[in-house]
Protein backbone atom coordinates (compact mmCIF):
# COMPACT_ATOMS: atom_id res chain seq x y z
CA UNK A 1 0.00 0.00 0.00
CA UNK A 2 1.24 2.86 -1.07
CA UNK A 3 1.76 6.66 1.15
CA UNK A 4 -0.99 9.19 0.48
CA UNK A 5 0.21 12.49 -0.60
CA UNK A 6 -0.81 15.68 -0.74
CA UNK A 7 -1.23 16.42 -4.36
CA UNK A 8 0.13 19.28 -6.22
CA UNK A 9 -0.51 20.94 -9.53
CA UNK A 10 0.63 23.68 -11.57
CA UNK A 11 -0.23 24.66 -15.39
CA UNK A 12 1.13 27.54 -17.85
CA UNK A 13 -1.00 28.96 -20.84
CA UNK A 14 2.01 29.73 -22.48
CA UNK A 15 5.43 32.48 -22.51
CA UNK A 16 6.67 35.56 -23.98
CA UNK A 17 6.12 39.20 -23.92
CA UNK A 18 3.56 41.07 -21.93
CA UNK A 19 -0.11 41.02 -21.70
CA UNK A 20 -1.27 44.10 -23.49
CA UNK A 21 -3.67 45.28 -21.01
CA UNK A 22 -4.74 44.47 -17.36
CA UNK A 23 -8.05 43.23 -18.67
CA UNK A 24 -6.06 40.25 -20.78
CA UNK A 25 -4.33 39.94 -17.51
CA UNK A 26 -7.45 39.06 -15.59
CA UNK A 27 -9.13 37.26 -18.52
CA UNK A 28 -5.39 34.94 -18.05
CA UNK A 29 -5.67 34.74 -14.70
CA UNK A 30 -9.24 33.90 -14.35
CA UNK A 31 -8.64 30.75 -17.27
CA UNK A 32 -5.86 29.32 -15.39
CA UNK A 33 -7.46 29.76 -12.06
CA UNK A 34 -10.70 27.97 -13.48
CA UNK A 35 -9.04 24.94 -14.48
CA UNK A 36 -6.68 24.70 -11.58
CA UNK A 37 -9.61 24.68 -9.25
CA UNK A 38 -10.98 21.88 -11.21
CA UNK A 39 -7.94 19.79 -11.78
CA UNK A 40 -6.93 19.81 -8.44
CA UNK A 41 -10.03 18.44 -6.75
CA UNK A 42 -9.85 15.85 -9.31
CA UNK A 43 -6.60 15.10 -7.62
CA UNK A 44 -8.17 15.29 -4.25
CA UNK A 45 -10.84 12.85 -5.33
CA UNK A 46 -8.32 10.32 -6.25
CA UNK A 47 -8.12 10.83 -9.48
CA UNK A 48 -4.48 9.79 -11.18
CA UNK A 49 -1.71 11.98 -12.25
CA UNK A 50 -2.21 10.96 -15.55
CA UNK A 51 -5.37 11.77 -16.13
CA UNK A 52 -5.58 14.47 -14.41
CA UNK A 53 -3.08 16.10 -16.63
CA UNK A 54 -5.01 15.36 -19.45
CA UNK A 55 -8.00 16.71 -18.07
CA UNK A 56 -6.22 19.84 -18.04
CA UNK A 57 -4.81 19.83 -21.14
CA UNK A 58 -8.45 19.16 -22.19
CA UNK A 59 -9.62 22.41 -20.78
CA UNK A 60 -7.10 24.31 -22.02
CA UNK A 61 -7.27 23.06 -25.09
CA UNK A 62 -11.36 23.86 -25.27
CA UNK A 63 -10.26 27.74 -24.18
CA UNK A 64 -9.83 29.94 -27.02
CA UNK A 65 -7.98 32.32 -25.60
CA UNK A 66 -4.53 29.69 -25.89
CA UNK A 67 -2.48 28.45 -28.54
CA UNK A 68 -3.70 24.85 -28.35
CA UNK A 69 -6.86 22.95 -29.41
CA UNK A 70 -9.31 25.66 -29.91
CA UNK A 71 -7.86 28.93 -30.75
CA UNK A 72 -4.26 27.52 -31.78
CA UNK A 73 -2.56 29.94 -34.53
CA UNK A 74 -2.39 29.55 -37.98
CA UNK A 75 0.77 27.78 -39.73
CA UNK A 76 2.42 29.96 -42.40
CA UNK A 77 -0.07 27.98 -45.05
CA UNK A 78 -3.49 29.19 -43.10
CA UNK A 79 -3.75 25.92 -41.77
CA UNK A 80 -3.48 25.16 -38.31
CA UNK A 81 -1.57 21.78 -36.79
CA UNK A 82 -1.22 20.78 -33.55
CA UNK A 83 0.62 18.91 -31.44
CA UNK A 84 0.61 17.20 -28.26
CA UNK A 85 2.24 14.75 -25.91
CA UNK A 86 1.50 13.36 -22.50
CA UNK A 87 4.39 11.16 -20.49
CA UNK A 88 3.16 9.62 -17.33
CA UNK A 89 6.03 9.47 -15.15
CA UNK A 90 5.60 6.52 -12.80
CA UNK A 91 5.29 4.24 -15.80
CA UNK A 92 8.10 6.34 -17.63
CA UNK A 93 6.49 6.78 -20.89
CA UNK A 94 6.44 8.91 -23.18
CA UNK A 95 3.24 9.34 -26.15
CA UNK A 96 2.41 11.96 -28.45
CA UNK A 97 1.03 13.23 -32.02
CA UNK A 98 3.40 15.71 -34.35
CA UNK A 99 0.88 18.12 -36.39
CA UNK A 100 -2.02 16.94 -36.01
CA UNK A 101 -5.07 18.62 -38.21
CA UNK A 102 -9.00 18.61 -37.77
CA UNK A 103 -9.58 17.62 -33.94
CA UNK A 104 -10.76 19.16 -30.88
CA UNK A 105 -9.13 17.64 -28.59
CA UNK A 106 -4.82 16.47 -29.61
CA UNK A 107 -4.29 15.43 -26.02
CA UNK A 108 -6.72 12.71 -26.02
CA UNK A 109 -4.90 10.75 -29.40
CA UNK A 110 -1.88 11.04 -27.17
CA UNK A 111 -3.50 9.39 -24.13
CA UNK A 112 -4.58 6.87 -26.44
CA UNK A 113 -1.46 6.42 -27.25
CA UNK A 114 0.28 5.49 -24.12
CA UNK A 115 -1.30 2.30 -24.32
CA UNK A 116 -0.21 1.59 -28.04
CA UNK A 117 2.88 -0.25 -28.83
CA UNK A 118 3.23 2.72 -31.28
CA UNK A 119 3.54 5.72 -29.63
CA UNK A 120 4.19 8.42 -31.21
CA UNK A 121 2.55 9.36 -34.60
CA UNK A 122 2.95 12.18 -36.85
CA UNK A 123 0.58 14.14 -39.07
CA UNK A 124 -1.00 11.35 -41.52
CA UNK A 125 -0.89 8.77 -38.49
CA UNK A 126 -2.45 10.81 -36.58
CA UNK A 127 -5.15 11.51 -38.58
CA UNK A 128 -5.69 7.67 -39.49
CA UNK A 129 -5.78 7.20 -35.31
CA UNK A 130 -8.46 10.07 -35.58
CA UNK A 131 -10.82 8.42 -37.91
CA UNK A 132 -9.59 4.90 -36.32
CA UNK A 133 -11.25 6.08 -33.75
CA UNK A 134 -14.16 7.81 -35.18
CA UNK A 135 -13.54 11.81 -33.80
CA UNK A 136 -15.52 14.06 -35.25
CA UNK A 137 -14.44 16.12 -37.69
CA UNK A 138 -13.22 19.32 -35.55
CA UNK A 139 -12.06 23.29 -36.96
CA UNK A 140 -10.29 24.72 -34.35
CA UNK A 141 -10.37 28.19 -36.27
CA UNK A 142 -11.22 31.35 -34.30
CA UNK A 143 -11.93 34.27 -35.91
CA UNK A 144 -8.88 36.17 -33.48
CA UNK A 145 -6.21 33.78 -35.11
CA UNK A 146 -7.12 34.48 -38.27
CA UNK A 147 -7.04 37.84 -37.85
CA UNK A 148 -3.54 37.86 -36.88
CA UNK A 149 -2.75 35.72 -39.57
CA UNK A 150 -4.35 37.98 -42.12
CA UNK A 151 -2.44 41.15 -40.77
CA UNK A 152 0.56 38.76 -40.58
CA UNK A 153 0.24 38.08 -44.19
CA UNK A 154 -0.13 41.95 -44.99
CA UNK A 155 2.88 42.19 -43.51
CA UNK A 156 4.47 39.74 -45.50
CA UNK A 157 5.01 37.59 -42.18
CA UNK A 158 7.66 39.21 -40.78
CA UNK A 159 7.05 38.07 -37.14
CA UNK A 160 8.33 35.16 -36.52
CA UNK A 161 6.02 33.64 -34.00
CA UNK A 162 2.13 34.24 -33.28
CA UNK A 163 1.25 35.98 -29.86
CA UNK A 164 0.93 34.38 -26.51
CA UNK A 165 -3.05 34.30 -26.14
CA UNK A 166 -5.80 35.71 -28.30
CA UNK A 167 -5.85 39.52 -27.44
CA UNK A 168 -8.65 41.30 -29.17
CA UNK A 169 -6.09 44.15 -29.54
CA UNK A 170 -3.13 41.50 -31.11
CA UNK A 171 -5.08 41.91 -34.80
CA UNK A 172 -3.72 45.38 -34.65
CA UNK A 173 -0.97 45.34 -32.94
CA UNK A 174 0.54 41.99 -33.52
CA UNK A 175 3.78 42.31 -31.00
CA UNK A 176 3.24 39.94 -28.54
CA UNK A 177 4.82 36.41 -28.69
CA UNK A 178 4.00 32.58 -27.80
CA UNK A 179 1.33 30.75 -26.10
CA UNK A 180 1.22 26.81 -25.33
CA UNK A 181 -0.52 25.34 -22.57
CA UNK A 182 1.08 22.28 -20.14
CA UNK A 183 -0.31 20.55 -16.91
CA UNK A 184 1.82 19.02 -14.36
CA UNK A 185 0.58 17.04 -11.44
CA UNK A 186 1.54 15.22 -8.67
CA UNK A 187 -1.56 12.59 -7.23
CA UNK A 188 -2.36 11.09 -3.67
CA UNK A 189 0.22 7.74 -4.70
CA UNK A 190 2.83 10.44 -5.04
CA UNK A 191 2.73 10.05 -8.89
CA UNK A 192 4.05 12.37 -11.01
CA UNK A 193 2.97 13.35 -15.13
CA UNK A 194 3.19 15.94 -17.43
CA UNK A 195 0.86 17.09 -20.42
CA UNK A 196 1.75 19.51 -23.48
CA UNK A 197 -0.21 20.48 -26.08
CA UNK A 198 0.30 23.63 -29.01
CA UNK A 199 -0.90 25.15 -32.22
CA UNK A 200 2.84 25.53 -32.84
CA UNK A 201 4.64 28.73 -32.68
CA UNK A 202 2.72 30.93 -35.58
CA UNK A 203 3.42 31.19 -39.06
CA UNK A 204 5.77 28.52 -39.18
CA UNK A 205 6.72 26.37 -42.33
CA UNK A 206 5.12 23.15 -43.21
CA UNK A 207 6.00 20.18 -41.35
CA UNK A 208 7.99 22.29 -39.14
CA UNK A 209 7.93 20.21 -35.33
CA UNK A 210 7.16 21.70 -32.15
CA UNK A 211 9.18 20.42 -29.04
CA UNK A 212 5.71 19.89 -27.72
CA UNK A 213 5.94 16.47 -28.49
CA UNK A 214 9.05 16.09 -27.94
CA UNK A 215 10.58 15.07 -24.47
CA UNK A 216 12.55 18.26 -24.86
CA UNK A 217 9.29 19.92 -23.76
CA UNK A 218 7.39 17.76 -22.01
CA UNK A 219 9.12 14.75 -20.27
CA UNK A 220 8.48 13.38 -16.10
CA UNK A 221 10.22 10.35 -13.98
CA UNK A 222 9.44 8.96 -10.85
CA UNK A 223 11.37 11.49 -9.17
CA UNK A 224 10.09 14.91 -11.52
CA UNK A 225 7.65 16.35 -14.20
CA UNK A 226 8.07 19.40 -16.57
CA UNK A 227 6.16 21.07 -19.33
CA UNK A 228 7.87 24.24 -21.14
CA UNK A 229 6.64 26.35 -23.51
CA UNK A 230 8.77 29.48 -25.58
CA UNK A 231 10.55 28.89 -28.87
CA UNK A 232 10.67 25.66 -29.62
CA UNK A 233 14.00 25.52 -31.19
CA UNK A 234 15.25 27.02 -27.78
CA UNK A 235 14.11 24.34 -26.03
CA UNK A 236 15.04 21.56 -28.67
CA UNK A 237 18.80 22.99 -28.21
CA UNK A 238 18.71 23.19 -24.33
CA UNK A 239 16.37 19.71 -23.97
CA UNK A 240 15.14 21.85 -21.47
CA UNK A 241 12.50 19.39 -19.78
CA UNK A 242 14.77 16.05 -20.22
CA UNK A 243 17.74 18.47 -18.36
CA UNK A 244 15.90 19.15 -15.53
CA UNK A 245 14.25 15.78 -14.76
CA UNK A 246 17.23 14.11 -15.04
CA UNK A 247 19.16 16.38 -12.94
CA UNK A 248 16.58 15.75 -10.36
CA UNK A 249 16.40 12.27 -11.06
CA UNK A 250 20.03 12.05 -10.30
CA UNK A 251 19.93 13.93 -6.81
CA UNK A 252 19.49 17.34 -7.64
CA UNK A 253 16.94 19.15 -5.72
CA UNK A 254 14.53 20.53 -7.71
CA UNK A 255 15.22 24.48 -7.07
CA UNK A 256 19.02 24.09 -7.88
CA UNK A 257 18.23 21.38 -11.28
CA UNK A 258 15.80 24.51 -12.38
CA UNK A 259 18.28 27.57 -11.12
CA UNK A 260 21.03 25.67 -13.04
CA UNK A 261 19.38 24.80 -16.56
CA UNK A 262 17.82 28.82 -16.24
CA UNK A 263 21.18 29.59 -15.97
CA UNK A 264 22.61 27.86 -18.92
CA UNK A 265 19.46 28.61 -20.47
CA UNK A 266 20.16 32.66 -19.90
CA UNK A 267 24.05 32.25 -20.84
CA UNK A 268 22.60 30.66 -24.40
CA UNK A 269 20.47 33.41 -25.16
CA UNK A 270 17.39 30.98 -25.34
CA UNK A 271 13.37 32.41 -25.17
CA UNK A 272 11.78 29.47 -23.23
CA UNK A 273 10.07 28.60 -19.73
CA UNK A 274 8.91 25.96 -17.91
CA UNK A 275 6.63 24.51 -15.11
CA UNK A 276 7.83 22.03 -12.98
CA UNK A 277 6.93 19.58 -9.68
CA UNK A 278 8.78 17.10 -8.00
CA UNK A 279 7.85 13.91 -6.16
CA UNK A 280 8.20 15.36 -2.47
CA UNK A 281 5.61 18.38 -3.77
CA UNK A 282 8.44 20.61 -4.25
CA UNK A 283 6.70 23.48 -7.13
CA UNK A 284 8.81 25.48 -9.37
CA UNK A 285 9.03 27.37 -12.43
CA UNK A 286 11.12 29.45 -14.84
CA UNK A 287 11.31 31.64 -17.70
CA UNK A 288 14.32 33.60 -19.86
CA UNK A 289 11.24 35.31 -21.91
CA UNK A 290 9.76 38.31 -20.27
CA UNK A 291 6.41 36.59 -18.59
CA UNK A 292 5.26 33.23 -18.17
CA UNK A 293 1.51 32.44 -18.00
CA UNK A 294 1.37 29.79 -14.73
CA UNK A 295 -0.87 28.89 -11.89
CA UNK A 296 -0.08 26.24 -9.52
CA UNK A 297 -2.15 24.68 -5.98
CA UNK A 298 0.55 24.14 -3.51
CA UNK A 299 -2.04 22.06 -1.67
CA UNK A 300 -3.19 25.13 0.33
CA UNK A 301 -3.85 28.05 -2.11
CA UNK A 302 -4.05 28.90 -5.78
CA UNK A 303 -1.13 31.38 -6.22
CA UNK A 304 0.22 32.57 -10.05
CA UNK A 305 3.34 33.63 -11.96
CA UNK A 306 1.05 36.17 -13.66
CA UNK A 307 2.77 39.24 -12.31
CA UNK A 308 5.96 37.88 -11.70
CA UNK A 309 9.01 40.02 -13.73
CA UNK A 310 11.47 37.19 -12.62
CA UNK A 311 13.91 40.49 -12.62
CA UNK A 312 16.91 39.31 -10.32
CA UNK A 313 15.62 35.18 -10.58
CA UNK A 314 15.46 33.57 -13.97
CA UNK A 315 13.63 30.85 -11.13
CA UNK A 316 10.74 30.77 -8.70
CA UNK A 317 9.49 27.70 -6.40
CA UNK A 318 7.49 27.11 -3.66
N1 LIG B 1 6.97 25.66 -27.84
C1 LIG B 1 5.95 25.86 -28.84
C2 LIG B 1 6.54 25.63 -30.21
O1 LIG B 1 7.59 26.14 -30.51
C3 LIG B 1 5.35 27.22 -28.82
C4 LIG B 1 4.95 27.72 -27.48
O2 LIG B 1 5.40 27.23 -26.45
O3 LIG B 1 4.17 28.66 -27.44
O4 LIG B 1 5.93 24.95 -30.99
Amino acid sequence: MELQVQPKLIIHGGAGSSLHGKGGLEAVRRSLHTVVEEVYSLLLSGTTASEAVVQGCYMLENDPRFNAGTGSVLQSDGQIRMSASLMDGALGRFSGVINVSRVKNPIELAQFLQTSPDRVLSDYGSAELARELQLPTYNALTELRLQEWIQERHDNFKSTMASVVAEPELAETSNARRGTIGVVALDTNGKLAAATSTGGKGFERIGRVSDSAMPAGNYATEYAAVSCTGIGEDIIDECLAARIVVRVTDGMFLKDAMQRSFTEAHHNKRDLGAIALDANGAIAWGKTSEILLAAYHDGEQIGDTLEWTGNDELTSYC
